[in-house]
């Protein structure tokens, strides 16, 4: 009785959660912000302008004067110009010690004998120089080296001579200049060269102190120019070049703008909108990141205007903006602002969002924060994602419905008539919102990114490959989900935990449909593990979307209504959960029935049962000294400890591990939590060995509870 009971309940839920899965229909798409608040945005919303802010900012690589490192670079005058134009408070540049960095003077290779030609100029292309480069005015023969591996380049003469290679420059230099005595390298760049023979990558030879030897030249030839040299270079042409280079080594500081659209209460918190500014200050692209600059001061202009001329209600929050040199320059702000870090709710982080998505081969993507860091902020952005991406593309349903083929048409004057390629993804890092994600400040942080981007890090990152449509839906994207959050009364909190909540039944299906694999999947030898993995991502899952869950509390001004809705919605998810868990265990069955297998017996071991019992709580110290403050506890903690508990970098994700660690989850908890976000499996004594590290440090302590595997919070592990 009870088991009918509960497979008639189990299929309710599924449908449910099979409902919210196909949660677009072609007549069916909402926003959270009422309509006409979105249209309003929309409206303001310029992806031409922000595709002008690019041009001026990042249209083409330059030199970059001397003088600039002196006083203010272009690009934070520029930005600051127009803060201070469109009238948004508290724009101004903060300053942090920055260190030195090279610059090129000249870069001029030119053939010389049988013909007089040039081969390559740093006027023409800055990239054609490599980074690090010293003086050399020098005359020598060119060798080819093929790929200028160390095989390659054994028993060549090529001593006072110019190699050529096709490969990675830097590499090529340390061999044939700093061990052989080559005079420089020019390298022939093979980056994508069947799509785009004329990119070169920004790199260099590493004149900062990391070669082996002194650092000489070198020279990148785009591959369709190379291409010419190599084929003369095999038919064995001798051939004599002249190079001539100056550089010079300059002190920089790092620059921050920042800027502020105030809110109507200061303690109702903050949200953070950042864009890297700098990647290096050699390299200058369009889409990387320029176009994330100029978005983010375009969600600014959007923002402000509406609120100025009434048209939408001030936000009860502050919305902030900071562009900044790439985790170099937001790192220290979050540092230097811990308590606007204390205050603030989420950050959105914007990397490349200018690109013309068809030119790219590429989608629009919300990369998600980890479990570590769980927060409504997914699906409020989400949400937008969705609309514009599902109202953006003409369906088969609508084909006959013209003018309302695309049903909420979003597009630029001057920008591409095409579908938002659009992609909802799980975290990835390696970008500023990284900074705000980190252990030490803890605020949850997403990022918007095209990807993949052909140009990517390569000379040809210019603004010709940028879309105003494409910025213009970014933009409003962006700024309605900052204002859903900043302007969130009780009503909107409620409504974000119900956008919450069927999201989240919708993701626990993916975690079943994982599950489901593994045990498909799995030999009669390893179903036990493969049972206890497909639990485990349900179980990871069910923990992540209550936690997030609870996210919303922090909106709430009537505590116990919005928390009595966060309990029911806790309740649905957890009931889905569980269900699911049901549901794994009938497929386990059915499975073993295949392999002629006994159904397998979940007993926990002592390991098991020990990390279940043990809560590990973050101190104070976590967050004392912001972003990566922690990390000196750290180095602290003796020698000797260290060795004892040391962790394999790549066999734990330590930074996860930490976040978390949340005064909540068990060890055994923290496992699952990590598993079901990758594709490896943790040690569960590894995990047990750092966390002791961390309580050495006096980040973390313990808390022993009486919970067994049996029935901890997610009904862990369970004997069928
Ligand atoms: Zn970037």
């Amino acid at each position: 009785m009870i088991k009918r009971k509960s497979v008639f309940f189990l299929t309710c839920l599924l449908l449910l959660a099979g409902a919210a899965q196909a949660q677009v229909w072609p007549w069916f798409n909402w926003t959270i912000l009422p309509s006409a608040q979105f249209d309003e945005i929309v409206g303001e919303a310029s992806g031409d302008t922000a595709w002008k802010t690019i041009m001026e900012i990042g249209g083409y690589a330059k030199d970059r004067p001397a003088e600039e490192f002196k006083d203010l670079f272009y690009e934070v005058k520029y930005v600051l110009g127009q803060l201070r134009k469109y009238g948004i408070p508290g724009a101004e540049v903060v300053k942090f010690p920055g260190g030195q960095s090279w610059k090129g003077i000249l870069g001029e290779l030119w053939e010389v004998a049988p013909m007089r030609q040039k081969l390559a100029s740093y006027l023409d292309m800055a990239s054609m120089l490599a980074s690090g480069s010293t003086n050399a005015d020098v005359k020598a023969e060119l060798v080819w080296v093929g790929r200028g591996t160390k095989e390659e380049l054994q028993g060549k003469d090529v001593k006072g001579k110019i190699v050529v290679a096709e490969g990675n420059l830097g590499a090529v230099h340390n061999l044939a200049c700093a061990q052989m005595g080559a005079e420089g390298v020019i390298a022939i760049s093979t980056s994508r060269n069947t799509f785009d023979p004329l990119q070169i990558p920004w790199s260099g030879i590493g004149g900062r102190g990391e070669a082996p030897a002194p650092a000489k030249f070198g020279f990148w030839l785009p591959f369709r120019e190379g291409y010419y040299l190599k084929e003369r270079l095999l038919r064995g042409d001798k051939i004599t070049v002249h190079a001539r280079v100056k550089s010079q080594t300059l002190p920089y500081e790092v620059q921050d703008v920042t800027a502020h659209i105030p809110g109507s209460d200061p303690n109702a918190g903050e949200i953070v909108f950042s864009a890297h500014m700098f990647e290096g200050l050699l390299k200058q692209s369009g889409n990387d990141n320029s176009s994330g600059c100029a978005g983010i001061l375009e969600v600014a202009r959007t923002l402000n205007t509406l609120i100025n001329e009434g048209r939408l209600p001030k936000p009860k929050r502050t919305i902030r903006f900071i562009w900044g040199p790439e985790f170099s320059g937001t790192g220290p702000w979050a540092k230097a602002n811990k308590a606007i870090m204390e205050k603030t709710l989420c950050n959105i982080n914007f990397d490349m969002v200018g690109e013309w998505l068809s030119r790219n081969y590429s989608f629009m993507s919300l990369m998600r924060t980890t479990f570590g860091n769980p927060h409504y902020i997914n699906d409020v952005v989400e949400n937008y994602f969705r609309y514009v991406g599902e109202t953006n593309r003409e369906k088969l349903q609508n084909r006959g419905n013209f003018p309302y083929k695309m049903s909420r048409r979003i597009v630029a004057p001057t920008g591409a008539d095409e579908p938002f390629y659009y992609a909802i993804e799980t975290h990835y890092g390696a970008s500023d919102h990284e900074v705000f994600n980190d252990w030490g400040v803890q605020v949850p942080g997403i990022m918007m990114i095209a990807w993949p981007d052909q140009w990517y890090h390569t000379s040809g990152d210019h603004v010709d490959k940028s879309d105003p449509t494409a910025l213009k839906r970014v933009v409003a994207i962006a700024a309605a989900s900052a204002y859903t959050i900043a302007n969130a009364d009780d009503d909107m909190a409620i409504r974000i935990i119900s956008e919450t909540a069927s999201n989240g039944t919708r993701r626990l299906g993916h975690y079943l449909a994982r599950g489901f694999e593994d045990l498909n999947n799995s030999e009669a030898k390893a179903l036990a593990d493969a049972y206890t993995a497909a639990r485990s991502y349900v179980e990871a899952g069910l923990i992540n979307e209550k936690a997030t869950l609870d996210s919303v509390m922090e909106l709430a001004v009537d505590k116990t209504r919005v928390g009595a809705h966060i309990t029911a919605m806790k309740r649905a998810v957890e009931a889905v959960g569980q269900a699911e868990l049901a549901a794994l265990d009938a497929q386990m069955r059915a499975v073993a029935g295949r392999l002629k297998s006994q159904p397998v017996k979940l007993v926990p071991g002592a390991l098991e049962m020990k990390a279940a019992k043990i809560v590990p709580r973050p101190t104070s110290k976590v967050k004392e000294n912001g972003y990566q403050g922690y990390r000196d506890l750290i180095n602290k903690v003796p020698e000797e400890a260290r060795k004892k508990y040391a962790v394999p970098a790549q066999a734990v994700d330590t930074l996860e591990l930490s976040r978390l660690i949340d005064g909540k989850n068990s060890v055994l908890d923290i496992k699952k939590l990590l598993d079901a976000q990758s594709a490896r499996k943790s040690d569960l004594q590894q995990i047990l060995d750092y966390i002791e590290i961390l309580k050495l440090a006096g980040l973390v302590e313990f808390r022993e509870t009486k919970a067994e595997p049996l029935t901890g919070r997610s009904g862990q592990l369970r004997i069928s």
